[in-house]
Formats: C-alpha cells, sequence, structure tokens
C-alpha cells in the first residue's frame, strides 16, 4: 500500500480549505445580488445625483452669497471645481435643470423618470 507524504497531504488540505472560502464567497455573492432590485438600486442611485447636486448648488450659493432664482449653470459648478462632471441617471434618462439657484424645498435637477422624483426634498 502506498503512503501518502506530508505534502500531497497539505496540498489536498490547502485545496479543501480554498474550494470551501470559494464555495462561501461563491454562495454570500449570490444572494447578496438575486436580493438587489435593479430598479430600486438606480432609483437609490439618481436620488443620490440629484442630492449631490443639490448639495453643490447650495455651497455655490452660500460662497457667493447669491438669492434663488440667480443664474447658475452646471458647467459653472464645474468650472469652480466643486462637481467633477455632469451627473447621470443610472437609467440613461436626462435630467432637467432651470440654471437657476432654486428656492428652499426645490431640487435644482430633476430626472425624466417620475419614480427618480419621489423622494422628500423638504429644506433643501
Ligand atoms: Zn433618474
Amino acid at each position: 500500500m502506498k503512503t501518502h507524504n506530508i505534502p500531497t497531504i497539505i496540498f489536498w488540505i490547502l485545496s479543501c480549505v480554498i474550494l470551501a472560502y470559494v464555495a462561501c464567497f461563491w454562495i454570500i455573492q449570490g444572494g447578496h445580488y438575486s436580493r438587489m432590485d435593479p430598479e430600486r438600486s438606480n432609483t437609490a442611485q439618481c436620488i443620490i445625483n440629484i442630492r449631490n447636486m443639490q448639495a453643490a448648488v447650495r455651497v455655490y450659493q452660500s460662497e457667493n452669497g447669491l438669492q434663488p432664482g440667480s443664474p447658475l449653470s452646471i458647467d459653472e459648478l464645474i468650472n469652480k471645481e466643486i462637481i467633477s462632471n455632469y451627473p447621470s441617471c443610472p437609467d440613461g434618462q436626462s435630467y432637467l435643470c432651470d440654471n437657476v439657484i432654486p428656492k428652499e424645498d426645490y431640487p435644482y435637477l430633476r430626472c425624466l423618470n417620475p419614480k427618480h422624483n419621489e423622494f422628500d426634498h423638504k429644506n433643501w
């Protein structure tokens, strides 16, 4: 009868450990992705985009002592390096923008997907 040497035993133990690790990772990731609803995920990301843009607008407004209704383009926010690039909806929808500093409680951007605008923007 052939006896197994130590390196062979270590090889098999390591193989089992790696296999178990990969299996656990696969199960965890699979469960994670199966729970994710792409529509909800896109809606959440879009709202984050709108909120981040609102924060940028309020920073610009505050720094420059501007009143609601003052003109403000997205290009200006990029030129002043308050934001780095144009926001884009994860659904591929466009954003509507009036290019003015909004009144209190009003978002600067609105998404063309109506479901992406259904959030509370009080005190914005
Ligand atoms: Zn959107």
